[in-house]
């Protein structure tokens, strides 16, 4: 132990650490996925769970000195019920790649049909892409959004699914600024005997709080991330109902995973406990407040937003009207001091590397404080960067503005920068 007491600092590592806290200070995040977790939940992802094996379940460990680990991952799963009103939760999920495969090796076998989200209109890699794991194992289809609404294309679902009779349909998305209409989905499912999985990374925060409708009560399986709107550490969750526990539990672990990450479980049952208090609500309420306010006002800056404005934390810009190309517009505001992605919108005909349209995030922001007014301010900045695209000086300029914004909202004030 005294090795590990020596007060030698790794010199290299800190100073990566504290650019990247400076960089998460000083500009403005609006990366859709991301968020900034409580420093409770910081400080249980870097506690001694790290140091613990407990392959299996709480009562059915493959090793001693379980017996905490036990408490914690009983109180992280009865947290997860209890958040979504479910009557199973996986805790151990790596991620949510990890989490979806999981559910698709319980359910489904080598060869069997998905029914997914096209990638190019919102859905995830994991729902099909030939370059996922689900493309190479899976015989993948897609559904889109309807060239005229750019909402989810239900009639294209239904025909779909009539006429491949996928073993497994998966609704929910990455990049979809609109409610998801889960009640049509359960219809769908049922017509064609498929199994629903509902994959609510990106929207989970709101379900929490009862502000995008539950798919609990309609999928037979719920997947999700725990570090996009639910702010908890990286990571995977499933929810699904009793007559799938086992199936569900048997593929993360032995199925897919060993070990899980004790540490990080302990962070979600903190951001979990985080979830079902009061203000969590106030919080999610704020995010789409911004959200609203937000794509009001790149809407009035003459931008074409996706399906004509959003229902959730991210809004999707269409920028070919604007002539610029989504990496020339993230690469624009990057030097603005603004991190955001570039992102396909449905029908377009750029690679994945170009793209046509930009995704942005209020989750992130709205965490640091932020209000509606704070994102008249923010929009400000971004129709500026946009159209000042090849101006390096003025992007500078912006930046230091920028800067100077946040300062206005403290991150981790007490983190040594
Ligand atoms: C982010 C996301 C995932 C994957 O999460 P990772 O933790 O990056 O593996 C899965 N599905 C959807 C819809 C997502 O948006």
């Amino acid at each position: 132990m005294s090795r590990h007491n020596a007060p030698a600092r790794d010199e290299q590592l800190q100073a990566i650490l504290s650019r990247e806290l400076n960089r998460q200070r000083h500009k403005l995040e609006m990366i859709a996925s991301e968020n900034f977790v409580s420093e409770a939940v910081l400080a249980a992802g870097a506690s001694v769970f790290t140091n613990k094996y407990a392959e299996g379940y709480p009562d059915r460990r493959y090793y001693g000195g379980c017996e905490f680990a036990d408490e914690l991952e009983n109180l992280t799963q009865g947290r997860a019920r209890k958040l979504f009103g479910a009557e199973h939760a996986n805790v151990q999920p790596h991620c949510g790649s990890s989490a979806n495969m999981a559910a698709y090796f319980a359910v489904l076998k080598p060869g069997d049909a998905i029914l997914g989200m096209d990638l190019a209109h919102g859905g995830h890699l994991t729902h099909g892409a030939p370059v996922s794991f689900a493309g190479r194992l899976f015989r993948c289809l897609s559904y889109g959004v309807r060239k005229d609404t750019e909402y989810i294309d239900y009639d294209q679902v239904a025909a779909i699914a009539e006429r491949e009779k996928p073993r497994l349909i998966v609704a929910g998305a990455s990049s979809y600024p609109r409610v998801v209409d889960f009640p049509r989905f359960r219809s769908i499912a049922d017509r064609c005997g498929a199994t629903l999985m509902v994959d609510m990374a990106h929207f989970a925060g709101l379900v929490a709080t009862g502000l995008h409708p539950s798919p609990v009560p309609y999928a037979e399986i719920v997947t999700s991330t725990t570090h996009k709107t639910l702010r908890g550490p990286r990571g995977g969750l499933i929810l699904c109902r009793r007559s799938h526990a086992k199936a569900i539990d048997d593929q993360v672990f032995p199925g897919i995973q060993g070990g899980p990450l004790m540490h990080i479980i302990a962070a979600k049952a903190v951001a979990l406990g985080e979830a079902l208090e009061p203000d969590f609500i106030d919080y999610q309420r704020q995010v789409l407040r911004n959200c609203q306010r937000l794509a009001a006002a790149l809407a009035d800056g003459g931008y074409r937003l996706v399906s004509g404005g959003t229902d959730t934390h991210l809004i999707l810009i269409d920028l070919r009207p604007s002539g610029l190309t989504g990496h020339a517009a993230q690469t624009a505001l990057d030097l603005a001091g603004i991190t955001a992605n570039k992102n396909a919108v449905p029908f377009e005909k750029e690679r994945f590397s170009v793209a046509s349209g930009l995704r942005l995030g209020t989750a992130a922001l709205t965490t640091r404080g932020m209000v509606e007014t704070d994102m008249d301010e923010v929009a400000e900045f971004i129709v500026e960067a946009l159209r000042h695209t090849d101006d390096e000086g003025r992007l500078k300029r912006i930046r230091l503005r920028v800067e100077e914004f946040t300062q206005r909202f403290p991150l981790y004030p007490g983190l040594a920068g």
